[in-house]
């Protein structure tokens, strides 16, 4: 049983590892492509970018290795497979209600990292990339790495999700959490400038919350920010402005 625990944990944080090192790696590509040199003069902070995220990937791991052998072997979790168990327009509904309650979660555990004393113990990481990079999607301190990793793992205890569902979210958490530090936009201005834009979270809103610290703070959604008045709009990109040419 303690042997299975174990591969458990250690194939996740195989799983959780290389999708970090795949999706950045991929997206690092992409902007290598579209802004070259954009990451040229910060090699030193990409190296501890990675290490960071890499420790972080563990961190993620060992409650979803836990509860995945749980999943297995006793039926822990409300994880369902076979579709029909729930109505189909839950199927939509899941990921939504997943991404809002993470979402609250991210926002106000977010802010309580900003308060000075918890600054210098939890989130200090994180901000040493005043200009992040795609390989920040992970760089945080193990305490932070602590408060992301929970939710998912808590949820899934208490809210019915089809595993598809679930993958969906998982898919969304990550490409977020590495486009929102890419130091360029991905989204079409008519998306991010446009009525939706007012709502979603994307690199233009993030990249200010690394400039400005005290704003910005939400993860997929502008509600909160909007709501509590920390919502300082979107931020620019000049490396973007001046580097526009893709190389030949
Ligand atoms: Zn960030
Ligand atoms: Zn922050």
């Amino acid at each position: 049983m303690l042997t299975a625990l174990i591969l458990s944990v250690l194939a996740m944080t195989v799983i959780v590892g290389v999708r970090y090192l795949a999706v950045s790696g991929m997206f690092a590509w992409l902007t290598d492509r579209r802004l070259p040199g954009l990451y040229a003069d910060r090699g030193g902070q990409i190296r501890k970018e990675i290490g960071w995220s890499l420790a972080s990937a563990f961190i993620y791991a060992a409650p979803a290795g836990i509860l995945a052998w749980g999943w297995q072997t006793h039926g822990w979790t409300r994880i369902y497979s076979d579709v029909t168990e729930h109505p189909l327009w839950w199927l939509p509904a899941s990921v939504l209600v997943y991404l809002l309650l993470h979402d609250t979660w991210f926002y106000w555990t977010h802010r309580l990292m900003h308060r000075p004393s918890v600054y210098k113990r939890m989130h200090t990481v994180h901000h040493a990339s005043r200009n992040p990079t795609a390989w920040a999607a992970m760089s945080f301190h193990p305490w932070e790495s602590i408060t992301g990793a929970i939710l998912v793992p808590a949820l899934v205890l208490l809210i019915p999700i089809h595993y598809g569902a679930l993958l969906a979210v998982l898919l969304i958490m990550t490409i977020m959490g590495v486009t929102n530090h890419m130091g360029w936009e991905l989204f079409p201005n008519w998306l991010v400038r446009g009525p939706a834009g007012r709502w979603l979270i994307t690199a233009s809103h993030h990249q200010r919350h690394h400039e400005k610290y005290l704003c910005n703070f939400g993860l997929y959604f502008r509600f909160w920010d909007r709501l509590c008045g920390t919502d300082r709009g979107l931020g620019e990109f000049s490396a973007v402005r001046s580097q526009p040419l893709p190389r030949s």
